[in-house]
């Protein structure tokens, strides 16, 4: 019998209307003679709700506290779910990630899946029930509970789908699949049928939330493909896979855009490979997550680096940025705590020349200043100011005729 896993986001959850319209269509697919493992998350908004009475306690909660608080969102969700499947006859039990063993690492807030005991869910599936298993959660090896960062049931979904041997991982949110760009800054984005893992890795990289990253990552490096559809439709959505036979020839797949990014500048240091090397170290020893880099030559020794981090990460990478340029005896460092950022995305772009030249001159007929770029043979990436981006993910989507 295959097995089928299905993750149902917070929107889908939202309330109980929500909650027994998934519980049909888990239904649904069981009665079709597959074994189904569902992953849920929190209903739509308790995870930020849960986020800030956190705050409102004290600015910096403790990683461990936080993740104590933030796992309880999808408890309610699997405990809702398993009710309503059982209302409609069939038998369903819920679980959470350390019920299950999906063990991570002790990275608090960001915790990174590293192993799933598929024993309790086999053995659930081959008493005829529906498995339904917390997303987002996870926990070490001595029962600390951890969280996979905002967005994470995404991966524990395909995680749970690469160590059950799924055929496919079905995804289902609140759009009827992966876009052109975000909907809800382009009204008339169109819907994609095929995007490789390349081309997701990519925009889910570059900001569009419609999958975690990690998640992308998994089903790439597994090579298991995810449907990313509807819960309140029936209709097909988007395959993202490796069969790219199957996929219109396109220059650019779609737009992707960041609007939380903040920009560090390291002005005039000694250019040697061991500054560059050090600062880096530096920033990542104190994890934080670096993203576009740039660096400019002022003359033939000095040269000038600048590097984009998430907003929430700025006070530390500023800080820490200020230091080393005392160290390194810059002239200045400063930053700008909002920029934006949009990402040009498309496998044809490795064999069409020009692109980039298509971007920059419809940046510039729009008025948007571009700070910085970076480049892969699939991504052209703009770190622009952050009141610009709208216009210019419109303006970049009319380009290309997406
Ligand atoms: P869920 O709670 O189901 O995980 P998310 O809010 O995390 O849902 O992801 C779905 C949202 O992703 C959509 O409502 C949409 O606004 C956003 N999104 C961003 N970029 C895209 C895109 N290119 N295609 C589709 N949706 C996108
Ligand atoms: N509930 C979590 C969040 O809001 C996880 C998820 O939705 O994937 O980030
Ligand atoms: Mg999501």
């Amino acid at each position: 019998m295959s097995i089928i896993v299905q993750k149902y986001g917070g929107t889908s959850m939202a309330n109980s209307e929500c909650v027994k319209n998934v519980a049909e269509k888990v239904v649904g697919t069981k009665r079709k003679g597959h074994d189904v493992v569902v992953v849920v998350s929190a209903p739509a908004g308790m995870t930020d709700q849960l986020v800030n009475r956190a705050k409102e306690i004290t600015d910096k909660p403790s990683g461990r506290e936080l993740d104590m608080i933030l796992a309880t969102g999808e408890q309610i969700s699997i405990s809702l779910l398993a009710m309503a499947i059982k209302a409609l006859g069939e038998d369903a039990i819920s679980f959470t990630s350390a019920q299950v063993g999906i063990y991570t690492d002790k990275n608090h807030n960001k915790a990174k899946i590293e192993e799933i005991d598929t024993s309790k869910i086999n053995r659930a599936l081959s008493e005829g029930k529906v498995v339904i298993i917390a997303g987002f959660q996870g926990v070490t090896k001595d029962l600390e509970i951890t969280t996979l960062g905002r967005g994470g049931s995404d991966t524990s979904a395909v995680a749970i789908g690469v160590a059950l041997k799924a055929d496919e991982v079905e995804i289902y949110t609140d759009v009827d699949g992966i876009y052109t760009a975000d909907p809800r800054i382009v009204p008339n984005a169109h819907k994609i049928d095929y995007i490789t893992f390349d081309e997701m890795l990519e925009m889910a990289g570059s900001g569009a939330k419609v999958l975690h990253l990690r998640s992308v990552e998994l089903a790439a490096k597994n090579n298991i493909p995810i449907h990313l559809r509807s819960s309140f439709t029936d209709t097909i959505g988007t395959y993202v896979t490796d069969e790219e036979e199957k996929m219109e020839e396109v220059l650019v797949r779609g737009v992707a855009h960041t609007t939380n990014n903040a920009k560090i500048t390291i002005a005039n240091i000694e250019n040697t490979a061991n500054n560059i090397a050090y600062i880096f170290k530096t920033i990542s020893d104190a994890n934080i997550n670096v993203d576009v880099i740039t660096q400019n030559y002022i003359n033939k020794e000095g040269i000038t680096i600048s590097f984009t981090v998430a907003q929430e990460e700025y006070d530390r990478a500023l800080t820490l940025s200020k230091r080393l340029g005392k160290e390194l005896k810059a002239d200045d460092v400063y930053g700008n705590e909002q920029v934006a950022k949009v990402c040009i995305i498309g496998v044809g772009m490795k064999s069409t020349p020009g692109v980039a030249s298509r971007v920059f001159g419809c940046l510039a007929q729009n008025g948007v200043a571009i700070d910085m770029v970076s480049t892969s043979d699939i991504n052209i990436t703009c770190v622009i100011p952050q009141e610009d981006y709208s216009k210019a993910v419109l303006a970049i989507h009319n380009e290309f005729e997406l």
